[in-house]
């Protein structure tokens, strides 16, 4: 049988998923392989979010008469071994991002070179791939968002790929590379939570910033593992009210993946060199931020939910992520590294885009604004409930006085002499 290898990676859908369709329609049968990669190790929270999808992955695959073979080891290798033994001539997969992933694609392609194999790689982890639209005066990438956003509204984006019906495997896999469980909280949760955003879309533009509402669409882990096509996202958002300003926001995911692709160190290299001198060793103060512990009720607040939940609102990140670098002086790497080991969401492009962009030193940056933190949280946490759900030790204290900087005994701040006199900005 005429069968290709699809190499799941951060596409972990069967709906619109170029990969999976394109290579179901062009082989008699596809293995779908997802590799465990040994020397990619997430946080404990995405690492249950990632089984989860896999397990729904598998379901869904199922349910059309496939299955999802998963193996650990190194992908390139293990996408090899099971070509080979399932007499497959291709390996699929969709293109990627990150310095890693790049280097994946590479020795991929050069290993199915020299194994006789088709290799292929597919869009879909963005909506426009990286560098097909670029700026006028030459360059790889965009460095500023809104030339970008005009650029990537104009482009015309590809079709969304048909679902397939069926997925049939060749005959005698190995039982061993295939699990038993099923589950529903991949692609199924995802697009059930996709489907309830859309009829609160409208309020979007209106309520996004507000922190106790907590009302933004939460797909950003579903985004990060490609439980949900971006592209799809997008589509389904149209001629919806409140559509723009969040279509606007998955651009900002575009925007930063493409400058990831171009800069593949923004992990740890400031994007605008001469930018990043100014960081101070302080321990202390990056451990009582970390644990939420500053004595400034909002950040502290951001700190405890991400603990808690893996998660924190869009206002809040921006927030705390500030008050590190801006305030603390500390450095953009300790708190991108930190959010990066917590966040469901945990993505290079987009926890390090942001990260330089708060801290002065990425792209399309302001390198002397800082939040005021007080003023952020009397903005938009008018009534001080996301600071009480957070921070339970101010449960008591009414409305927005519960924004003032806190005072507990020094040992709550870990020996950090908090909260800092802030300057007014
Ligand atoms: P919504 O407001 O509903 O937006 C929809 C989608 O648009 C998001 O799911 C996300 O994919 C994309 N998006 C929204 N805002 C941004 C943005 N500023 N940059 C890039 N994409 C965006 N997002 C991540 O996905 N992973 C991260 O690791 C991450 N780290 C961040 C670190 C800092 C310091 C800051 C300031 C922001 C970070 N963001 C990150 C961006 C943003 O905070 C989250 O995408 C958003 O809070 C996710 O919630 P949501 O899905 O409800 O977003």
């Amino acid at each position: 049988m005429n069968t290709c290898v699809v190499l799941f990676t951060r596409d972990l859908r069967v709906h619109d998923n170029p990969a999976l369709a394109q290579s179901v329609r062009a082989f008699e049968a596809v293995v779908p392989l997802f590799v465990h990669d040994s020397s990619l190790a997430a946080g404990a929270p995405r690492a249950r979010f990632l089984r989860g999808a896999l397990d729904d992955l598998r379901g869904a695959l199922r349910q059309r008469g496939g299955d999802l073979a998963e193996l650990r080891g190194d992908p390139v290798r293990e996408a090899v071994r099971v070509a080979r033994s399932a007499g497959a001539s291709a390996i699929a997969v969709a293109g990627d991002v990150s310095g890693y992933a790049r280097s994946r694609e590479q020795r991929l392609a050069a290993a199915c070179e020299s194994e006789r194999l088709a290799f292929r790689t597919f869009p879909g982890v963005t909506i426009l791939p990286p560098g097909e639209v670029r700026p006028g005066g030459g360059g790889s990438h965009y460095k500023v968002f809104t030339p970008y956003y005009r650029a990537w509204t104009a482009a015309s984006w590809r079709a969304l790929e048909t679902t397939p019906l069926r997925v049939v495997l060749p005959p005698d896999l190995p039982k061993s590379w295939f699990k038993s469980t099923t589950g529903s909280d991949g692609e199924t949760a995802a697009r059930e939570r996709l489907t309830s955003w859309l009829s609160r879309l409208e309020s979007y533009a209106e309520i996004h910033d507000d922190l106790a509402a907590d009302r933004t669409s939460r797909l950003s882990p579903y985004l990060h593992f490609g439980c949900l096509s971006p592209r799809e996202v997008a589509e389904r958002t149209h001629g919806r009210e409140g559509a723009e300003p969040f279509v606007r926001q998955l651009c900002w995911r575009d925007f930063y993946h493409q400058v990831l692709h171009s800069f593949p160190d923004l992990r740890h290299k400031a994007y605008r060199a001469g930018a990043d001198d100014r960081w101070r060793d302080e321990k202390d103060a990056l451990q009582a931020w970390r644990e939420g512990h500053t004595g400034i009720p909002v950040v502290d607040a951001g700190m405890r939910q991400l603990l808690a939940e893996g998660w924190m609102h869009n206002r809040a990140r921006l927030i705390t992520a500030s008050y590190l670098t801006k305030h603390l002086n500390c450095d953009w790497r300790a708190g991108g590294d930190h959010f990066f080991d917590l966040l469901l969401d945990g993505d290079i492009a987009n926890n390090f885009g942001n990260w330089q962009w708060v801290a002065g030193t990425g792209n399309d940056t302001k390198p002397y604004r800082r939040f005021n933190p007080i003023r952020q949280a009397e903005r938009f946490d008018p009534d001080g409930d996301y600071v009480r759900r957070y921070v339970p030790e101010l449960a008591g204290i009414p409305g927005k006085a519960v924004h003032e900087p806190w005072k507990l005994p020094a040992s709550a701040h870990r020996g950090y002499p908090s909260p800092l006199t802030l300057d007014a900005h």
